[in-house]
């Protein structure tokens, strides 16, 4: 068995039923059975990708090393599965039909009208196709986002419809459906996935296996009575039942022998498939659920409204406070809303301060209140991107005493720019490119905080920015006592700033929460959550 197999999730009834928790634990039980595997997620939406939308929109924007701005379901993917994505593990119909057109202004359709079917089509099965071509993966898993039914995804699903005809039992259709209970009439209502499915069906797509999600338990002979109205074998269906932490769902997912299904139905023959090895897994959940103790963490953002804006710092602390056995209590604050007089009281209690990142002016001046006060209470405090420039700001005003230090985002006037647009990047912004995205380089400064945080010299992390510590000022701030301990020498930038008077204060330009995973916490969060804990235990004796 060679070839690549191709699975696909597609979702009905309402959104937001976990379509990308569910491919991510599908690929997290392949992956620990030994095989390779990626996931991919297809967006119906028209954007280009999902860089220009507000996070209000569909939450976070996600960032891959090859510094492509992506939905954060790409962010479970690496969690789960401790692989990198790129590029084209995520497509949007933007991308799809811009390259389409790109190729019609070049001629490449000789002539012909260029239509959906097959253009378009043929164009998202080549994106599809594109991560198996090379023989790297066992199974390309792709969710295809929006719920059927929706006149976005008619053109996804068609491809879907096309690609089982031509890979045959290479090909897996999931259909994730909710059963919602009626607590008037305490029943659980099967009519909603009978009518999706009849919708997936009506578009040319039978599915091979139904996963239900529900809050309470489905009896079997329901989900025989649902297989029956489906053309789904009885042992296909299989219930989601809503669980305490999204990494429980895969070991949900292995007892419901969702990867058994799956690998039955590409034609494995299971005796001679090893078991998935979840040991590792087993351990991290273990610490995770069986942690008592809390750490107290207040996430300072303007987006707080929206759990999703800020996906990847949550799962980050979440992964660090396990590996520290602790019970991660989150706080979130919205800055608009920080004040002189309320930080104290908004920030009462709080083992350790995150300040977000974040673009323009709204809540930023809450910003610099918390940062005050984490500051000048000694309480660890971790600034990301926009946190660090404004950990910068803040400490050029109040410690520098440069009372109208600003960033030329927030204040193109102002005469003390301590957060600047660099030479080169003005250059490249000039010639239409956008912002720094992705990895790159850093060189971490020997017996800083950051280098032992690490331990080595060199890392690369994740950028998504525009503005820069400003270098014109950075003998300034060195002699107040802040260091510059990571540097990107390639082009000079400041990339890490910490405080030593301070027991833990660090600004960081990138994102280290893009790199943490279940299994690979981030050495950042794991040390700023230990200081916090630390920072606790002095105060409360706990
Ligand atoms: N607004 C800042 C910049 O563009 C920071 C962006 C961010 O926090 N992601 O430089």
């Amino acid at each position: 068995m060679d070839k690549t197999k191709y699975i696909f999730v597609t979702g009905g009834v309402a959104s937001s039923l976990g379509k990308g928790i569910i491919a991510a634990s599908l690929g997290k039980l392949l992956q620990a059975r030994g095989f390779k595997v990626t996931n991919q997620k297809l967006d119906p939406y028209i954007n280009i990708d999902p860089g220009t939308l507000n996070p209000y929109e569909h939450g976070e924007c996600y960032v891959t090393v090859d510094g492509h701005e992506a939905d954060l379901d790409l962010g479970h993917y690496e969690r789960f599965l401790n692989v990198e994505t790129h590029r084209s593990n995520n497509i949007t119909t933007g991308r799809i039909y811009q390259n389409v057109i790109n190729k019609e202004r070049r001629g490449d359709y000789l002539g012909k009208t260029v239509q959906i079917i097959p253009h378009i089509t043929d164009e998202i099965k080549r994106n599809i196709k594109l991560l198996g071509s090379k023989g790297d993966f066992d199974f390309v898993i792709t969710e295809i986002g929006g719920t059927v039914g929706d006149i976005e995804s008619l053109p996804y699903i068609e491809s879907v419809r096309q690609l089982r005809w031509e890979l045959g039992k290479n090909c897996v259709c999931i259909h994730l459906t909710y059963v919602p209970y009626l607590a008037a009439a305490k029943e659980l209502k099967t009519k909603p996935t009978q009518h999706s499915v009849k919708a997936l069906q009506e578009e040319g797509v039978q599915p091979d296996i139904l996963v239900l999600r529900t809050e309470h338990p489905i009896p079997l002979d329901m989900r025989k009575k649902v297989g029956l109205f489906c053309n789904v074998d009885p042992q296909a269906v299989l219930q989601s039942m809503d669980a305490p932490s999204i990494y429980r769902v895969p070991l949900n997912m292995q007892a419901e022998k969702l990867d058994e299904v799956v690998l039955t139905k590409v034609g494995y023959d299971l005796t001679k498939v090893p078991e998935a090895d979840m040991r590792d897994w087993n351990a991290f959940l273990a610490k995770l659920e069986g942690a008592t103790e809390e750490v107290n963490i207040a996430l300072v953002g303007k987006y707080v409204q929206l759990q999703d804006a800020y996906k990847s710092i949550m799962e980050s602390l979440s992964h660090a406070a396990a590996y520290n056995d602790r019970k991660l209590k989150l706080k979130t604050v919205l800055s608009d809303k920080l004040t002189a007089e309320n930080v104290a009281s908004q920030l009462e209690g709080m083992d350790g301060i995150l300040i977000a990142p974040g673009f323009g002016q709204r809540g930023i001046e809450g910003k610099f209140e918390a940062l005050r006060y984490a500051r000048e209470n000694k309480i660890p405090c971790l600034g990301i991107c926009m946190g660090m420039q404004a950990m910068v700001i803040e400490f050029a005003r109040n410690v520098l005493g440069f009372a109208d230090a600003n960033s030329t985002e927030l204040d193109p006037h102002t005469p003390h720019n301590v957060v600047d647009m660099m030479e080169d990047q003005k250059t490249v912004l000039n010639m239409g490119g956008s912002m720094r995205l992705g990895a790159y380089q850093c060189e971490l400064t020997p017996n800083t905080k950051a280098y032992e945080i690490y331990g080595c010299k060199s890392i690369r992390e994740r950028h998504r920015h525009r503005f820069e510590f400003n270098n014109h000022y950075k003998a300034d701030f060195e002699k107040a006592g802040m260091v510059c301990s990571g540097i990107n020498r390639e082009s000079d930038l400041v990339e890490i700033v910490e405080y030593p008077a301070h027991p833990w204060y660090i600004g960081v330009q990138f994102h280290p929460e893009y790199s943490s995973t279940v299994l690979k916490p981030h050495p950042l969060f794991i040390s700023f959550v230990k200081a916090a804990i630390e920072n606790r235990k002095q105060k409360t004796g706990k």
